[in-house]
Formats: C-alpha cells, structure tokens, sequence
C-alpha cells in the first residue's frame, strides 16, 4: 500500500472508530468479515456500458468481493417506482420508455446514497453516470471530498447482437435474481430457482425499448466513457466471458488502476 493510500486508508478508518494496523496497513474490521480481498481499499468505483452489458451482475460480484456496495441509479429508481414514491411516479414513464430520467434528479438521488455510511471503504456506481453533466457533477462532488480515492472507471464492452439477446432474454425474481431464458434459464420456466417466486420481465427490456436505450447510450452516455478514458484511470473489459471470468479481469484491473494511481 502507497503512503497516500495508507493516509486514506487511516482517514476513513478514523472516521469509522476503526484503527489500521501497521503491520497489514488494512482496516481492521469487526467482526472479522469473509471477504476475498480485505486488505484492498477498492474507493469508489464506476461500472461503465451498455444497456446489458452485466455491470449489474458485475457489481454484485465485486460488492461480495470487497465489501462495499453497489448504488445503482436504475435500482433506486425502480425501487421507488414500485413503492409509488414521488420520485418513482415521476420517473415512471421516461424509464419504461427507456429514456433518461433528468440529471438533477439522478445526482440528487446519488448524493443521498454515497451519504450512507457503507459508502466509506467505496462504492460500484452501476448506471451512472450517464451523461457528461453527470459526470462533471461527480468529479466536482468526490474531489470536494479529500478523503475519498481517486475515482476509476472500468468499461465492459460487449456486441450488439449479444446485448439484444441479454436484454430482451432477461427475467428477474422480486429479490432481484438474474436469469436469462437463452444462457441461464431457471429449471423451471418462469420460476426462481432459490425461492419459487415468479420472473418477470423489465417492462423496458422488449426489443423496441433496448433499440431506444442503445440510442440514447450511443448519444449521452459513450462520451462519458471517452471523458473517463481521457482522466486516464480506465480500462475497458471484453464482457464476452463467464461471469467469473469478467470478475477476474475486473478485479485484476482495479488493483492494476489503484496501484498507478494512487501512488
Ligand atoms: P438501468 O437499470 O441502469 O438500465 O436503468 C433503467 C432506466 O433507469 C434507464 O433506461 C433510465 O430511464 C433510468 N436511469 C438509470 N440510471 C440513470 C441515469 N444515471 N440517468 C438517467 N436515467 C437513468
């Protein structure tokens, strides 16, 4: 671990009533957590991609891994929609159409989240940001912060055809399994394996509507990919693997963006 590292490792660790010891310079948690990998201080962390690409999938991996938690913007939403929240009924229409919600209100729902306390070893960010202002208003909000890691931005890419066929494919248990009828169907169609719930499909995962969000992908959100490979903490990742083994790029390149740029 780097010397400035070590400085945000016991900043945080401060601010959590935690110490770091000196001789693993990793913070030492109680109770003792199943962690792959306790030792690295992840920070935050951005999922970049199309509309399908797994980042979801993909930051509950790495949640598990490093024990820090996934914020994304599309969950929150359609969390607040089912609840028929005013944030949710406002929301409604613009994400069933595959359209962007307004920027204000993703950033605000942002900088309620990363306000929670679990926010403080990092963060996946899945699904945000999306556009350039909402990439500028989360440059501008975590450099205000001295305490927090350098932000660094992994982008998976995978083809269009594949993504066509993960979208429009995928059906979801109310606790939020993933299954896709083409490479990973239940046992029994319709059915969640682990509880026997129903599947059912994102109103805005039909062919007409991933036509309209790789739309808008191409349009807002590909120049946020290019802002963050231009900051140069960046990797992009073939998403054309196992799950696994997208993991294990995944976490190879974060400890590879870390350790250059955090020295
Ligand atoms: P997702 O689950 O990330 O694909 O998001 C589903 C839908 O939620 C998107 O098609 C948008 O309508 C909305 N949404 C999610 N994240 C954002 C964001 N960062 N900015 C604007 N709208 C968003």
């Amino acid at each position: 671990m780097t010397a400035s590292l070590l400085r945000v490792a016991e900043s945080v660790a401060a601010r959590a009533g935690r110490k770091v010891s000196p001789l693993t310079t990793s913070i030492v948690t109680e109770p003792e957590t199943a962690l792959a990998d306790k030792n690295f201080l992840p920070g935050p962390v951005l999922l970049l991609g199309a509309p399908g690409v797994g980042k979801g999938t993909q930051a509950k991996a790495l949640m598990a891994a490093y024990g820090i938690p996934q914020v994304s913007t599309g969950d929150i939403l359609r969390a607040n929609i089912s609840k028929g929240t005013e944030l949710g009924k406002a929301a409604k229409a613009l994400v069933d159409q595959g359209t962007l919600v307004s920027d204000d209100l993703v950033n605000q729902m942002v900088a309620d989240r990363l306000k929670q306390p679990d926010t403080r070893r990092g963060f996946i960010l899945d699904g945000f940001p999306r556009t350039l202002n909402q990439a500028t208003w989360l440059d501008t909000q975590l450099s205000a912060d001295p305490n927090t890691l350098p932000v660094v931005a992994i982008s998976i890419v995978v083809d269009y055809e594949q993504l066509l066929h993960r979208i429009t494919g995928r059906r979801i248990s109310p606790a939020g399994r993933i299954y896709n009828i083409y490479s990973n169907p239940p046992a029994v169609a319709g059915i969640c394996d682990v509880d026997g719930s129903t599947l059912v499909q994102r109103p805005d995962d039909s062919e007409a509507v991933f036509v309209e969000r790789m739309k808008t992908f191409e349009a807002q959100t590909a120049p946020v990919i290019e802002h963050y490979r231009k900051q140069g903490r960046f990797e992009e990742i073939d998403g054309d693997h196992s799950v696994e083994q997208v993991t294990a790029e995944i976490t190879a390149a974060l400890k590879r963006l870390r350790n250059s740029s955090d020295q």
